[in-house]
Parts: structure tokens; C-alpha cells; sequence
């Protein structure tokens, strides 16, 4: 690794020192090495039997007619549970990716407004809420497509989940010099500030008996870190307990 010691004209004392001191950080990086393979064999491993489950529960549920309703509720709970763990798996696939330098980019002139408006569309059916959009501009981003989907669709996941159902949400577009800034904005629970700049770690939940009910992983916005920073952009969060939160995406625009 480029942090090993090189300290030939020390003395030997030192020079033996550095010596273990490089031992064990090989022997560090090889372990973490083995857990990301391993969190990325075993992500693998179980997506794809789970996905097939996954698809059997759906077609069950379908044609539920000659269901009584203690089965279809039994049914309906094993298929979201089963669906989050897929997204779990997923969201570690991916991070163990971005760990080991194997999540690639396929960057590309976007343009912003039709991506969001898609998006939303998608968003809108499954959550049952407005969701607004307001640009002054046509904006064109240099970013990989479904990349930047997935971190709005967690952007917006979150705005769903963390605020009132009667509330706005809304997504502001606009650009500023080289920069093109996407905000996604809610009117819910907010975030304390001592908490903010920990959202972003994985598995990092602000108050797990709050957030149970919301049926969460704590990857969402390590993932959307990941991604954006990826893409060469930021994400940032402002936010006030109970009043709402203001996610901020930076991407850089194409001319
Ligand atoms: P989760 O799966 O728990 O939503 P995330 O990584 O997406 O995981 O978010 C981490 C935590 O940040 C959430 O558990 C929640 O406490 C907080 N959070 C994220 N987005 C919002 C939001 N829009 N409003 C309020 N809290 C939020």
C-alpha cells in the first residue's frame, strides 16, 4: 500500500519498527480486502434466490381470490420483507463495489430535466404523493443515467418516508457557474444538526424507534454519497428538527 514506511537510513531499532509497522498493514488490507470480496460473494449469493421468491410472492399475490385474508396478509408481509432485503443487498453489492474500485461510471451529457420529470413520474405512482418540480432552466449534467436515477429515487424515497403524507415535497433545478444544482426538499421530520453530518455513514439511523416503522437500511444516503462523488459532484443536507430537510446535489454541467 502507497502509506507503507521507508525509512532505510534510520536507525535499526526504527528500521525494524517500520518493518512490522508494514507488516501489519499489509496483513490489514489484505483482511479488508477478504470482507469486501466476502460481503460482495454473499450479497450476490442471496439476491438472486431471493429475487426469485421475490417474483413467486408477486404472483401469488396476484391472483389472491381464493385467499383468506389472514394468508394474503401473511403473504404481503413476506413480500415487502423480502423486497427489503433485496435492496439491502443490493446497496451492499454496490458500496463493496465502490470499495474495491469496481463501481464504474458511464458518464454522459444528460439532460436534467427530462431524467427528473421520469423520475417523479415513477416516484408519484408508487408513493401516492405531489411531488413538484420547479426549474428555471434546461439544464444538461455530465453524470452516469441510472446512477443519478438511483440517488434521486433514494433522495426522494427518503423525503417520502421522513415527512407527513399531506406535506409538499419538491425538486428544485438550477445551475450556478460550472455547477448544476439539484435540490430535493421536504416538509417533514428534519434532522437535528448533530446529527447531520453522521447521515451519511453507512448503516446510520438518527433514531432507530423513530425510523422503524419507515423500514429502512441506513445505506441510502452512503450510497447516494458514493454515486455523486463518483459522478465528480457533492451532497450535502441542510436541515431543521420538525420543520423539513433540503438535500443538495452538485453535478458538474455539460455546455
Ligand atoms: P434509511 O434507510 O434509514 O432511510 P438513509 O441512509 O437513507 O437510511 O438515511 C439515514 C438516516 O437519515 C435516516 O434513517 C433518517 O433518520 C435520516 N434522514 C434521511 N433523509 C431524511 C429526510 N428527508 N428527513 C428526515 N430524516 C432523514
Amino acid at each position: 500500500p502507497q502509506t507503507q514506511l521507508h525509512l532505510e537510513n534510520a536507525p535499526k531499532e526504527v528500521k525494524e519498527l517500520a518493518q512490522t509497522f508494514n507488516m501489519m498493514l499489509s496483513r490489514l488490507s489484505q483482511s479488508w480486502e477478504q470482507e469486501r470480496q466476502f460481503v460482495s460473494n454473499v450479497s450476490h449469493e442471496l439476491r438472486t434466490p431471493l429475487t426469485i421468491v421475490h417474483g413467486y410472492l408477486q404472483s401469488v399475490l396476484r391472483r389472491q381470490h381464493n385467499l383468506t385474508e389472514m394468508q394474503k396478509e401473511a403473504l404481503a408481509t413476506a413480500a415487502s420483507e423480502t423486497e427489503h432485503t433485496i435492496r439491502l443487498l443490493q446497496d451492499l453489492l454496490d458500496l463493496a463495489r465502490a470499495d474495491s474500485g469496481y463501481l464504474h461510471f458511464h458518464i454522459q451529457p444528460c439532460m436534467l430535466n427530462d431524467l427528473v420529470t421520469e423520475i417523479v413520474g415513477m416516484a408519484e405512482q408508487y408513493s401516492e404523493r405531489v411531488i413538484n418540480i420547479e426549474a428555471s432552466d434546461i439544464i444538461q449534467v455530465k453524470a452516469d443515467r441510472n446512477r443519478l436515477k438511483q440517488v434521486l429515487l433514494n433522495l426522494i424515497d427518503n423525503a417520502v418516508k421522513y415527512s407527513a403524507p399531506d406535506t409538499p415535497i419538491f425538486i428544485n433545478l438550477s445551475q450556478q457557474g460550472q455547477e448544476a444544482i439539484i435540490q430535493v426538499c421536504d416538509q417533514g421530520d428534519g434532522i437535528p444538526l448533530q446529527y447531520q453530518s453522521r447521515i451519511f455513514e453507512r448503516f446510520y439511523r438518527v433514531d432507530e424507534s423513530r425510523n422503524h416503522a419507515t423500514g429502512g437500511t441506513g445505506l441510502g444516503l452512503s450510497i447516494v454519497k458514493t454515486l455523486v462523488e463518483g459522478m465528480g459532484g457533492s451532497v450535502s443536507v441542510r436541515s431543521r428538527l420538525g420543520e423539513g430537510s433540503v438535500f443538495t446535489v452538485t453535478l458538474q454541467l455539460h455546455y
